[in-house]
């Protein structure tokens, strides 16, 4: 019933640590430019020119054809935002940047949502409280605990703020492939799904709304925003399973 889940070797994992670590060099640049005034399309050239400059590949750019390197999803955009020069942000704006850098084979997929100036404080609590849920999803991963372990506790730290999970956008495997099984919903129950096992790789991505969690798809084929326009946020780790936890490549 479950399709095989990849088993990442030690020469897998060199090449998606060196991965994660330029992924990890485009986020912390990312942050840096962040300020009122900036567009998603300069965050997106920086972080491309960043990727291509250590000799790596933007993921994300003409995967099912998305035009650009990062996702950028402002405010009541959920996933999958295109850059845009008339894309300005603006103080109290927050801002879901998802990029994925391909290395020697090999993908790596993570997502911060940063604060643009100073939002509310409801919303800054809403982000935080997103972030939380990928913390505590991070601590249930070991070998021998299953998918659904991560969906559960995902649910259950975003729902009990009175938030919801989008549960339409999905976690995965990744590695040779961005997207890999197993599928890991950001709504489930503890103790189903497929086991996870040492040498497994994650994408783990915690996305949530301020409101019902119900989304809908904009005209341009590709932008996911929440139905009922609240915000959104969205974090997102690749993580290796280990045989006692768990390591955040990026
Ligand atoms: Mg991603
Ligand atoms: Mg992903």
């Amino acid at each position: 019933m479950h399709s095989i889940i990849p088993i990442k070797t030690e020469a897998d994992l060199r090449k998606m640590r060196h991965a994660a670590l330029i992924l990890q060099q485009a986020l912390q640049a990312v942050e840096a430019a962040i300020h009122p005034g900036v567009s998603t399309l300069e965050l997106d050239q920086l972080v491309e020119s960043l990727i291509v400059s250590k000799g790596a590949i933007p993921g994300f750019k003409g995967y099912n054809g998305f035009p650009a390197s990062i996702c950028a999803s402002v405010n009541e955009e959920v996933v999958h935002g295109i850059p845009s020069a008339n894309c300005i942000l603006a103080d109290g704006d927050i801002v879901g940047v998802d990029c994925g850098v391909y290395y020697d084979g090999f993908h790596t997929d993570a997502c911060r949502t940063f604060l643009v100036g100073d939002p509310l404080p409801e919303v800054r609590h809403f982000v935080k409280i997103t972030k939380k849920a990928l913390d505590n999803a991070v601590k249930v991963i070991r070998h021998g605990a299953h998918v659904g372990d991560i969906s559960a506790v995902i649910q259950k730290t975003i729902e009990d703020q009175g938030y919801s999970p989008v549960v339409e956008c999905t976690g995965h495997g990744v590695g040779r492939d961005l997207h890999e099984p197993p599928e890991i919903l950001n709504a489930g129950r503890k103790g189903t799904g497929p086991m996870l096992q040492a040498g497994m790789v994650l994408a783990v991505e915690p996305i949530s709304t301020m409101g019902n969690g119900d989304v809908e798809t904009l005209e341009d084929g590709w932008t996911v925003v929440s139905a009922d326009g609240t915000p959104s946020a969205h974090f997102e780790h690749t993580i290796l399973v280990t045989k006692n936890g768990s390591e955040i490549l990026v």
